[in-house]
Order: structure tokens, then sequence, then C-alpha cells
């Protein structure tokens, strides 16, 4: 005898009456739902089935014919393709109904997934009802995993590492385990974008996250944004294992990598930090590693640095620093200081401008500790704006018709209109061209020459003076002195603190000076602090000089009489 069709089969069969029973008629609308319907008896065959219930469910074909309820059918385990134990789903649906509950439930069978609702009817009948959620739990999954994942290159992103991270370290801390963080970025691949274009960028950075992907074995991975990769070391054994998992990622990605069409060179670098040694919490491993790549950087890119606390402490406190001097300007923090400029007689000519900046918690920060920082983010072309506008209103308040030097940074040259600028503030504070003097150093002439002489020109037409700082040390290619008429040459201080204690340096400054003389180029030699030096200075014509020996950097009310400011001076006294 052949196995009995399925009931759903049995109804569709096509039928040569033309009458259709009541019962038909609502059997073949039920097939035609999209929700399966399912009506039993609990202990004996079901009462019925529509299409979709028996298609959803798997129900194997002759079920009908055998002698088995539906629950013993699940029991025995008769049903297929179901991603979790029948029987574990039929024993609380039993139990529920046995208390009276409803009982609802998510199903996995095959690739679908359901959403089953079961109630009791009467006594012993069970209506069920299942409805396909497929579509909508895979959109859920779809918003949880871009909740968690970088679209570009579908790692774990930020939230889903910081939520790993919290996890290890929980784990870690229980066992008194280690773990490592490790943090990489790619080399110059700011350039990689200029150059090639974003798409090619994109592209590279998702064929490093597959190749990191694929040799990161059981540890963790996540991309943090930019080029920034981190990782979760797991192994208990550190520092030792970091140091293999980051020798593993630089045999994986640097190197030539084939990328959209380019062949491009990857360089990588690593900072290591390691729990708890580094860093006890998550904030502090994290900055740790970043610390310690940030120096694996500056060390010469394509390097593996772990956390040493003395060094990456100074870093971050540059860091640190740098961001403090972004609210330095507004905040009113910043402050000139001059040091007066005189004759070989003592008669003064002006003042140089100093920067200072009166630190809210360290103090009165000298430039050495700022200006480097400064012009790292180019946050100095702000800050120039600001001294230049500042030195120039001052020295157009001075009764003496004294000069006043600013020092520019080569940074200011590549930024913006400075010849523009200056000309605006000669207006705007009513200071005459002739009484500004710019100090400019050789770097400005490196980076770009042609732009820089260019930009040079244009200020000198202004009729602002031009002098060149801190001559002798760095290159000081005489071509540069060819190349523009300056107004002034400035010793370097370091010459003239050696002056009379090696011969050949007493040579130097003299030459310099003749040379200055030969060029009709005013010399002045910075950093006179003796009176031999002065003499020696005195001796050899030299046009000018600055130095403690004649007045140290003050704020300009200290030398108030000097500049014919004598109320200013009084006033600061009083108010002090
Ligand atoms: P600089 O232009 O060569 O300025 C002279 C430096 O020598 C000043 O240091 C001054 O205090 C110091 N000095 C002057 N006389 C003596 C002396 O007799 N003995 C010794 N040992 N030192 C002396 P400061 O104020 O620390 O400035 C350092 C440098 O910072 C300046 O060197 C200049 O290059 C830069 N700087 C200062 N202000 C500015 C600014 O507003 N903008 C830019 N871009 N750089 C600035
Ligand atoms: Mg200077
Ligand atoms: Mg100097």
């Amino acid at each position: 005898m052949k196995p009995e069709r399925r009931a759903s089969e049995r109804r569709t069969a096509p039928t040569r009456r033309d009458e259709i029973t009541r019962e038909e008629a609502l059997a073949l609308a039920l097939d035609n739902l999209p929700i399966g319907v399912g009506l039993f008896h609990m202990d004996a065959l079901p009462v019925f089935m529509n299409r979709r219930f028996m298609d959803m469910f798997g129900v194997p074909d002759g079920y009908l014919a055998s002698p088995l309820t539906f629950m013993q059918a699940a029991e025995g385990g008769h049903l297929e393709n179901w991603r979790q134990d029948p029987a574990e789903y039929f024993r609380r649906l039993t139990e529920a109904l046995r208390q009276g509950r409803d009982y609802e439930a998510e199903l996995g069978i095959g690739e679908r997934v359901y959403y089953a609702h079961n109630r009791l009817i009467g006594e012993r009948h069970l209506l069920a009802t299942i409805v396909d959620i497929t579509e909508r739990v895979q959109a859920e999954r779809r918003v949880a995993h871009l909740a968690h994942h970088d679209p570009l290159t579908d790692l774990p992103n930020r939230a889903a590492f910081a939520e790993k991270l919290a996890g290890v370290m929980e784990e870690a801390r229980a066992r008194g385990q280690k773990f490592a963080v490790l943090s990489a970025d790619l080399d110059r691949f700011k350039d990689v974008n200029d150059i090639f274009g974003h798409g090619v960028g994109d592209a590279l950075l998702r064929e490093v996250a597959h190749r990191f992907r694929r040799s990161i074995g059981d540890n963790f991975l996540a991309r943090l944004g930019g080029d920034e990769f981190t990782f979760i070391s797991l192994d208990a054994n550190q520092p030792e294992a970091a140091g293999v998992l980051a020798r593993r990622l630089f045999a994986s990605a640097s190197g030539e990598v084939e990328c959209a069409g380019h062949t491009l060179m990857v360089g990588l670098s690593i900072g290591i930090a390691i729990f708890p040694d580094d860093g006890a919490d998550a904030a502090t491993l994290l900055n740790n590693a970043d610390a310690a790549l940030y120096r694996a950087k500056s060390d010469g890119r394509g390097v593996i640095r772990s956390f040493a606390p003395q060094t990456d402490q100074r870093i971050r406190e540059q860091r640190l620093l740098q961001q403090e001097l972004r609210l330095a300007v507004p905040r009113g923090e910043l402050a000139l200081h001059y040091q007066p400029q005189s004759r070989v007689d003592g008669e003064f000519t002006g003042f140089e401008a100093l920067l200072r900046w009166q630190h809210p918690t360290r103090g009165l920060l000298m430039p050495d500790q700022f200006i480097a920082l400064a012009e790292e983010n180019g946050l100095i072309v702000e800050i120039g704006e600001w001294v230049l506008r500042e030195a120039a209103r001052e020295a157009a308040g001075w009764a003496r018709p004294l000069v006043v030097s600013v020092n520019l940074s080569p940074v200011q040259f590549r930024h913006g209109d400075l010849p523009a600028l200056i000309h605006a503030i000669l207006i705007e504070t009513g200071l005459p061209a002739s009484r500004l003097e710019v100090e400019i150093t050789e770097g400005v002439l490196v980076d770009d020459f042609a732009r820089a002489i260019a930009v040079l020109r244009r200020i000198k037409a202004l009729g602002v003076h031009v002098a060149m700082d801190d001559f002798g040390i760095g290159y000081s290619s005489l071509s540069y002195l060819q190349a523009f008429p300056f107004d002034t040459l400035k010793i370097d201080r370091s010459f003239i603190a050696r002056l009379g204690s090696e011969s050949h340096t007493d040579e130097i400054v003299r030459a310099v000076i003749g040379l200055g003389r030969g060029l009709r180029l005013p010399i002045v030699a910075e950093g006179v602090e003796t009176p031999e030096q002065l003499a020696f200075l005195a001796g050899e014509h030299c046009a000018g000089i600055q130095g403690y020996l004649i007045g140290r950097p003050r704020p300009i009310a200290d030398y108030a009489e000097a500049v014919g400011r004598p109320h200013a001076a009084r006033r600061r006294r009083a108010a002090g």
C-alpha cells in the first residue's frame, strides 16, 4: 500500500465535481494563507494542517499514514531540518499547555526562522500558528551587525572593540592573567589617498583588513577609524605573544601590495601595551598602546614599540600641551616679552618681540617648549598673526620711533597671504612699515625657495625690514644672501658664546662681520652676555648687539622709559 499523500495535496487535487463543499472551500482558503495554521488533538492524529504549516514544519511525507501523534513524531525525531532539538520544543510546549499557558517560540528550520504561537483550545486541542519572520530577523541582524562593524572592511568597530576589551579585561582580572592591546596603523596612508584618490585608499584598507584577518588566528581585530587597526592578543603569555602577533601582521601586510590596479608600498607601525602592567583600565591601556605607536612612528616607521612609561608619558604630555595650545589664543594666555637691540655704544635701536605662554598650571612657557608643537599642527599660523598684530599695536604706541622685530615661522610662509596680512596689520595699527622688521630662519628658504623669495620680496616692497636670524647654524648657504637683499644678518648666539675660548670662532665672527660690511648688510650679534664679548664686537665694528648684557626679554612695561611710555610703567607697577 502506498503511503497516503499529504493532507494539502489531497485537497488541491483538481476535482471534476461542480459543487464544492463549505469545508473544502475553507481548507483551500486556509492553504493560501501566508501563515501556517494547524489544529491538533493532543493525543490523536492532527485535525487539520494547511499547506504552509506542513511546508514550514517540514512534516514528512506519509506522516498522516503513521499512527503517531504529532508529539510522538517530534519526540521520535521524525521532523527534519530543525536547527534546534524538536523534542525540547515539544517538551516546553506540552508543559506550557498543561499549565494553561500559551506557548510562543522562535524556530529555526532549514534556512528560515519562524515565529510559532500555540494555544490550547478547549481541553485537548491545540491551535498552532506560524509566521515566517526570516526577513525581519535578517534585517535585525544586519542592523545589529552594522552597529558593531565598520562598513568599509566589515571588521568590528570601535563599539565592538570596547565591548570585547571590557569582557577580556574582566576575565583576565579574574584569572590574574595578562593580555595585550596592539595599535597599528599604515605608514603614510594619507599619501595613498592624496596621490591615488580615496577609492584606492579604501581598497587598500579593505585589502589590509583582509590580510590581517587571515593572520590573527584566535586574536581579536577591530578597525577604530581611518587607518587605525587595533588587536587584542588574547594569549596570557605576554609580551611574547604580542610580539609574535605583531611580526605576523608585518609579514602579512607590509611590503608591496597589489590593490585596485596599483602596486602600493605598505608600511606598518605597531605599538603594544600589556594588561595590567601598562594599564589596568581600558582607556589607559588603549592610550598607552597609542603612545607606543606614536613613538614607533617617530622612530622611523615600520617598527614595533612596546609602551615605555617615561618616554611615552612625555609624548602624551606633548600632545596634551598641543591641545591646550589651541585654547591659549582665545583665552589670552599668550604674551610678548621684548628684548632690546642696540648699537655697540648701548643706544637702543629696537626690540625683538619674543613669545611667551602663561600656562594656567605649568607657569611661564618659553618658545622652545611650544613653537614646534604649534608648527606641527599649523596652529602657528593663527598664533603668528596674533604676534604680528600685538607687536605692531604695541610699537605703534611708543613715543620713540624704535623698530620692533617679529619672528616668522616657515609654516606661515606656506599658508595664506603673509604680505597682505602684514599690510593690513600696518594699516590697522598705524605702525610705519619702516619700524617693523621680520626675522626669518633659513628654514623658510629651504622648504620652497622660489615661493619664499617671492613672498619676501612683497614684504620688503611694503617697506618692512627683513632679517636673517640665527645665521651660522643650519645650512648657512651664502647663496641665500645673494638671492635676497636682507636688511640685517643676526649671528647665532652659539658663536658669541664661544668667543675668546676657541680661536677659530673669533675668526668666523670676524669674517661674518667683514662679509656684512662688504655686502652693506648690518650684522647683529645675538646672545651678548659679557663685557668681553661686547668689546670684541665693538672692535670689529659690529652694527648691532642683542643679549642679556643689554637687557633680557621682559614685559614691555619694564622698558617703558626706553620706548617713551613712562606712564605705562608707572601704571603697571601700581597695578602689580
Ligand atoms: P631667536 O629669534 O633667536 O630669539 C633669541 C633668543 O635668544 C630668545 O630666546 C632670547 O631669550 C635668547 N637670548 C637673548 N639674549 C640672550 C643671551 O644673552 N643669552 C642667552 N643664553 N640667550 C639669549 P627665546 O625667547 O626662548 O626664543 C627662542 C626662539 O623662539 C627664538 O629665537 C625664535 O626663534 C623663537 N620665537 C620666539 N618668539 C617667536 C614668535 O613669536 N614666533 C616664532 N615663529 N618664533 C618665535
Ligand atoms: Mg629672532
Ligand atoms: Mg636668533
